[in-house]
């Protein structure tokens, strides 16, 4: 507790000036970390649950800052945000995904039906330079856009659901798959399956935590595979770390699947192996 006097209490909590100096240390090391090449991708596979095969991957953005060390996206992405950068990183992202993508279904014949996923958060959804700066990622690499998914969150379509619509009816124009990210932990999940035409449903990690080993499949999982199935959607569980959760899942006809179960975040060169060993199998 503090004596407040008139003056903000903030101004005095030490706590709060800490959170708010490092916020600006974080957007002045990110100011020039994507001329730098301080940005990598890494690729999570993603695995179908019948027979366990490498169907795509999902691009995972990586910073290592020279100063600050590694820093998770979960970090850097809202503060890329609030420094106005995502657009510029987010374009970064999407032609570095798409032109590895367009490699890999190029060089491998057992990837010519590969997928690649990119996540897209709220300011980029928000901004009118995304479905132009896709549309270039698409034509520069080549890669067809069926082939390319783009993943939004629930959140990101509450902010200005109409801009929002508009955008992802522009973007499935381009041929590409949506993705709704981390399904069912935003606020009315359902709604928005009505509202928004995507293609994919994934299930956040937080539901496939609580499937536990010799238990039946928890309601709102099953009832979220079959919403999905329902709809026509590909369904794919996020967060797969056990074996037991794969086997539920698969006999519960969920679609496909990504974890630690069957692969960390690979690097490039990693990945690429991933995809060369299928061949060979
Ligand atoms: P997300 O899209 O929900 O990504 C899934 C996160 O779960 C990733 O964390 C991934 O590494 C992690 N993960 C995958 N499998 C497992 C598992 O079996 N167990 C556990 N505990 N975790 C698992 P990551 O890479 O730290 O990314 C965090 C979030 O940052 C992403 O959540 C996404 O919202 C955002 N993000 C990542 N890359 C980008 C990007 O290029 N652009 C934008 N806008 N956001 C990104
Ligand atoms: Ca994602
Ligand atoms: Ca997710
Ligand atoms: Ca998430």
């Amino acid at each position: 507790a503090r004596t407040g006097g008139r003056n903000r209490v903030e101004v005095y909590d030490p706590g709060m000036r800490a959170a708010v100096q490092a916020a600006r240390e974080l957007e002045h090391e990110l100011r020039g970390a994507l001329a730098a090449g301080e940005f990598r991708l890494v690729y999570q596979p993603v695995v179908t649950l019948a027979d366990r095969r490498v169907t795509g991957f999902e691009a995972l953005l990586r910073w290592t800052s020279p100063r600050l060390g590694p820093v998770g996206p979960d970090r850097f992405v809202p503060a890329a945000e609030a420094a106005g950068l995502i657009d510029e990183i987010g374009a970064w992202v999407l032609r570095e995904a798409c032109t590895t993508a367009a490699a890999w279904r190029r060089d491998h014949p057992g990837a010519a039906d590969m997928t690649m996923a990119v996540n897209v958060s709220a300011a980029q959804l928000a901004s009118p330079d995304l479905v132009g700066s896709i549309a270039a990622a698409l034509a520069e690499s080549g890669l067809p856009a069926g082939a390319l998914v783009v993943e939004v969150t629930e959140t990101a379509l509450v902010g200005d659901p109409e801009h929002a619509a508009a955008c992802l009816a522009a973007l499935r124009a381009l041929g590409l798959r949506l993705a709704l990210d981390d399904f069912g932990t935003g606020y009315s999940s359902l709604a928005h399956l009505q509202q928004f035409t995507v293609d994919v449903l994934k299930i956040d990690r937080s539901f496939v935590s609580t499937m536990a080993e010799g238990e039946p499949m928890p309601a709102i999982v099953r009832g979220t595979i079959d919403l999905g199935r329902t709809l026509g959607l590909e369904v794919l569980a996020e967060g797969v770390e056990h074996e037991h959760q794969a086997r539920l899942l698969a006999e519960g006809n969920c679609d496909s699947a990504q974890g630690y179960l069957f692969a960390r975040p690979l690097e490039r060169t990693d990945a690429e192996a991933v995809l060369l060993e299928q061949v060979a199998r």
